[in-house]
């Protein structure tokens, strides 16, 4: 096990395995930018599943217990469930999960759950497939992701953790018919406070509601009580419903952050590791893989770079922080 300069331990990895998407989700990758001629990354840029597994291996031996396979849309790389295939036979993984927006869900979830996938997560904004619409950039109806959701039922996913970004003005009227919609099913809904990561969605703290609103209202609606974190270095709030039917949790990095119990590095797809999601540079692993390193020079490489770790930006983020220029995209490592 290796711990950073505040004590925090090496737990999680999140591997995001594309730079690219079918959706343009405006607080992500917003169509302005990310255009026709937008270039992502070729193919030679981006990580083998070699590359990846070997990662994932010696990150593991440092600690590592839980796996996040994430984007861009991951379903988006190809033959994805063969990566996910050989990252589940790596012992002493506990958990291996994917976050992905559904779409390409139906003819893939049958391989991802013979591979190994342990859970996976969607994302869904909003019920009202106007608001849903303007939220992915008109490229997917409700209908469209519900089809990903049933699949995943049907492939044996269930439950499911339901992920919704709230944006003040844009989705938080629909907030309490997707918990209500998603109760009934039976699966977790896992509401995130729009965050200030990357800097080309324009964001201000206005356009935040705050984790204590979301829990009123919906508390109005249908009585939660607080429950206790599962694991250190858990960052959902939970909530369970008072009928006893079912619990959401709340991603509150902006009123309310978790970075004292953070243990989480990110892969980006060209191999760059992130030890922040606010971070303004990474650091080249691809590099050192690439050039011929052993395992011995790896583990040395990823202890020293965790061992220095001091990031707590969203603890010393105020009112008055002037964003930081150049911070690392969404998109780019997959939340
Ligand atoms: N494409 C996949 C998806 O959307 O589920 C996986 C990658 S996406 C970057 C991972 C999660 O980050 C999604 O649930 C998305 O809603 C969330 N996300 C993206 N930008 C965000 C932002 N600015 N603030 C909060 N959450 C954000
Ligand atoms: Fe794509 Fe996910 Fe970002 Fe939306 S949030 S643009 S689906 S990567
Ligand atoms: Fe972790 Fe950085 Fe988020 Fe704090 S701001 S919880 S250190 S990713």
């Amino acid at each position: 096990m290796i711990t950073d300069h505040f004590n925090r331990p090496l737990r999680d990895l999140r591997i995001s395995v594309t730079d690219r998407c079918n959706f343009r989700c405006p607080y992500c990758m917003p169509e302005e930018i990310f255009g026709e001629r937008f270039q992502f990354l070729p193919k030679a840029q981006i990580l083998s599943f070699e590359e990846i597994i070997r990662t994932a291996r010696v990150m593991v031996g440092l600690g590592v217990k839980k796996l996040r396979i994430t984007g861009g849309e991951p379903l988006m790389r190809h033959s994805i469930e063969d990566l996910i295939a050989e990252l589940v036979k790596i012992e002493g993984v506990e958990d291996i999960a994917m976050t992905t927006n559904g779409y390409l869900l139906p003819p893939k979830v049958d391989a991802l759950k013979a591979a190994g996938l342990h859970r996976l997560t969607i994302s869904l904004d909003s019920l009202d497939d106007a608001v849903f619409q303007r939220m992915n950039g008109r490229r997917a109806s409700v209908e469209k992701v519900l089809e990903g959701v049933t699949a995943a039922e049907q492939a044996g996913f269930s439950p499911l953790k339901i992920n919704c970004v709230v944006q003040r003005g844009i989705n938080d009227h629909t907030i309490v018919d997707l918990a209500r919609y998603f109760k009934e099913r039976g699966h977790i809904m896992r509401f995130i406070e729009y965050m200030d990561v990357g800097t080309m969605n324009g964001w201000r703290l206005d356009d935040v509601v705050p984790a204590k609103e979301i829990v009123a209202r919906i508390h109005a609606a249908m009585p939660l009580e607080p429950l206790d974190r599962n694991y250190r270095g858990e960052v959902a709030l939970r909530y369970r419903y008072q009928d006893g039917d079912g619990e959401i949790g709340l991603i509150a990095s902006v009123t309310q952050p978790f970075c004292g119990d953070c243990t989480r590095l990110r892969l980006s797809p060209e191999g760059e590791l992130f030890t922040c999601l606010f971070a303004t540079q990474g650091t080249d692993l691809r590099a050192v893989l690439r050039s011929g390193a052993t395992d011995d020079e790896l583990v040395a490489f990823l202890t020293n770079l965790w061992s220095r770790r001091v990031d707590r930006y969203s603890e010393e983020r105020t009112e008055n922080t002037t964003p930081r220029d150049h911070k690392v995209e969404m998109y780019h490592i997959g939340g």
